[in-house]
């Protein structure tokens, strides 16, 4: 998949725990170098929805397009050579981190581009170290996640995504561990990779930074889109009375 082709697209996503719809009739398109921001509340089915995107959970009806590749419904959404496409292009970045504690910030990040692409270690050394500068981090390529701040983790964990040269990244809450400070240091380095051209989906709680930097806004209330629409239009006008009410519990 070259980056003019990257886009996603979601037709018809249905997704269930047991007896338990979680995901229902979900359909949208992120164009490239759009900016998603998925809002709504606690066990809506955001998290979900990020990992049917890049072949994380298998769903039992829709289909997932991303750029030329198809994820289908069933056990197993794509062949293992697909879902490897798919996850250097797409990449996904947690609330907590998920860093290895045993490896220092460079290795983390040059771990994947060393052993899934099999790029020799020096050029992945030496491109990782760009990276880190890139976010912020120049000086602390050696330090182990238990010595960085939180921050500086989720800046690492974003270094690492982008060793693999993603077109887009999924970003699950990436700040709400965070102390405000923090947050805003690593919702910084978010607007540059957009600036840049990033494909971002953002599921988040940051409403101020959904609204300034966001190019659409979803909202997601029981595995359903109730909302659709540019920040402007979701959050002064709403078309769901849900929307109202789930604003102005995030607003208290
Ligand atoms: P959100 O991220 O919006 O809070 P999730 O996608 O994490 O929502 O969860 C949506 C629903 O699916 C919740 O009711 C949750 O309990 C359920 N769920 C999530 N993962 C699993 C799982 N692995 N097994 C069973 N139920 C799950
Ligand atoms: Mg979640």
């Amino acid at each position: 998949m070259n980056r003019e082709e990257f886009h996603v697209q979601v037709e018809g996503l249905w997704k269930r725990f047991g007896h338990r719809v979680v995901l229902r009739n979900v359909s949208f398109r992120v164009a490239r170098g759009e900016t998603v921001a998925i809002i709504g509340p606690s066990g809506a089915g955001k998290s979900t929805l990020l990992r049917c995107l890049n072949g994380l959970c298998p769903f039992d009806a829709g289909i997932v397009r991303i750029g030329p590749h198809v994820l289908r419904a069933g056990k197993r959404p794509a062949p293992f050579a697909t879902l490897r496409l798919i996850r250097q292009r797409l990449g996904m970045i947690f609330q907590d981190f998920q860093l290895f504690p045993h490896l220092t910030a460079l290795q983390n990040i040059i771990e994947a581009p060393v052993h899934v692409n099999r790029m020799p270690r020096k050029e992945a050394e030496h491109r990782a170290m760009a990276l880190l500068a890139r976010v912020g981090m120049a000086d602390r390529g050696d330090a182990y996640p238990r010595e960085l701040s939180g921050g500086q983790k989720q800046r690492v964990a974003i270094a690492r995504a982008l060793a693999m040269e993603p077109f887009g990244l999924l970003c699950d809450e990436i700040t709400s561990a965070l102390d405000p400070e923090l947050k805003a240091e690593v919702l910084a380095v978010l607007e540059d990779l957009r600036r840049d051209g990033m494909t971002l989906i953002l599921v988040t709680h940051e409403l101020g930074f959904a609204q300034r930097v966001a190019d659409r806004v979803i909202v997601l209330a029981d595995g359903e889109i109730i909302e659709d629409g540019p920040p402007h239009q979701v959050f002064a006008a709403p078309e769901h009375p849900r929307t109202l009410r789930f604003l102005e519990q995030v607003a208290l």
